[in-house]
């Protein structure tokens, strides 16, 4: 590490043996989600997307060793249906927030070293995006987690932004662009200009509250207790936030418990009650984005009159979540195309042109 941190008082000098030893590892874009991580690697596309998931056993904050290797992920997912009981799961950063440095750190080395397989004499250049609302400390945990992972350098890049490169808006020119990322624990709301954000705000309030919502109405109506993946099926098979022809008359049959008799029951849910029990955390994100608005300067205010705002994150595939943000809004909403990987996308392209946003750079090795 000494070595490159005094090449990096000599720019050139460091970018051409970055470019050396890029070709003995595999630079990598790493999108650091509340549900799920996705690794893009410059010229494969997306070459890993796991849930942001590591299971331990319960009590205890070490993670499981199985023979297929340690508990994170895919892995982790699996083998909570299986042996649930002795074993919990753990969302390290579920509310946005890291809750366990060494799960994180477990779960992000885990991925790194996936991905860059046996090339371990030379460690990856690695841009991470993590979610908004995490403190300096955090960023700098996750720093540190990389490099003790191997990494050869590694940077931050803000969510927002990579979401933003990620779903193609013009954010390096001089006109305002604004981009929501609904995600699992947060929803991240941003207006950008010039590389660089101007406006932000990042809400507690996302997918999860979703299937929350939707949990609480299947005991208010039908005491009937729901886990949260039954939740999250529900809202992902009839959910809307607005009335849409492809789901309206759409029901579903939904298994759980009773809750008075305690024995498993089924019973009917339509989409029209869904969207009623969604319309709480649906109006809340609504008010974000208009209170994100509120805050730009009147130029940059100006330029999202045409060029409106961009819905990337799971949160994106809500049926009519552009049609709420832009009753809320008056602005014209587009959905970012493959919402759910536009931040990893974008955490590669940044990643690619490092040398010419250094300056928009949060942190790096360097610094
Ligand atoms: P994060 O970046 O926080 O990891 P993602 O952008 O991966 O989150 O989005 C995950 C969220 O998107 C979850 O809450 C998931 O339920 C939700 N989601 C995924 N697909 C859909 C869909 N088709 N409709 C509504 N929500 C969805
Ligand atoms: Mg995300």
């Amino acid at each position: 590490m000494d070595g490159l941190a005094t090449c990096g008082r000599r720019p050139w000098l460091s970018s051409v043996l970055d470019r050396i030893l890029g070709m003995f590892s595999v630079d990598m874009g790493i999108d650091l989600g509340t549900c799920n991580t996705l690794v893009a690697v410059r010229g494969r596309g997306i070459v890993l997307n796991e849930p942001s998931v590591v299971a331990v056993r319960k009590g205890t904050n070490k993670v499981l060793v199985t023979p297929e290797g340690l508990a994170v992920g895919w892995i982790a997912k699996e083998m909570l249906g299986k042996t649930p009981g002795t074993i919990s799961a753990i969302r390290p950063l579920k509310e946005g927030v890291i809750s366990d440095f060494e799960i994180t750190e477990a779960m992000l080395s885990y991925f790194i070293r996936k991905v860059n397989g046996n090339r371990w004499m030379v460690g990856p250049r690695v841009v991470i995006s993590v979610p908004g609302g995490i403190t300096e400390v955090e960023k700098r945990a996750v720093i540190d987690s990389a490099d003790r992972a191997g990494a050869r350098r590694t940077y931050l890049c803000e969510q927002p932004l990579a979401a933003a490169i990620g779903a193609g808006l013009p954010w390096t020119e001089p006109q305002a662009s604004m981009i929501v990322d609904i995600g699992g624990g947060t929803s991240d709301i941003a207006i950008l200009s010039l590389g660089d954000i101007a406006v932000c705000e990042s809400l507690r309030v996302a997918g999860d509250d979703l299937d929350e919502a939707i949990i609480s109405h299947m005991k208010k109506t039908y005491n009937l207790s729901i886990g949260e993946q039954t939740a999250e099926r529900i809202k992902i098979e009839i959910g809307s936030a607005a009335p849409v022809k492809e789901v309206d008359d759409k029901t579903m049959d939904v298994r759980g418990r009773d809750m008075i008799s305690g024995l498993p029951r089924k019973t009917v849910v339509t989409a029209e009650e869904i969207r009623e029990a969604l319309s709480e955390p649906v109006s809340a994100i609504a008010e974000a984005v208009t209170r994100t608005l509120e805050k730009a300067a009147p130029e940059l205010s100006a330029d999202l009159v045409e060029n409106g705002m961009t819905i990337a994150g799971g949160g994106a595939l809500l049926r009519g979540i552009g049609i709420v943000f832009q009753n809320a809004t008056g602005l014209p909403v587009k959905i970012a195309e493959d919402p759910l990987t536009c931040v990893a996308r974008g955490t590669a392209i940044f990643l690619e042109n490092i040398e010419l946003v250094k300056q928009t750079l949060e942190n790096s090795l360097d610094s």
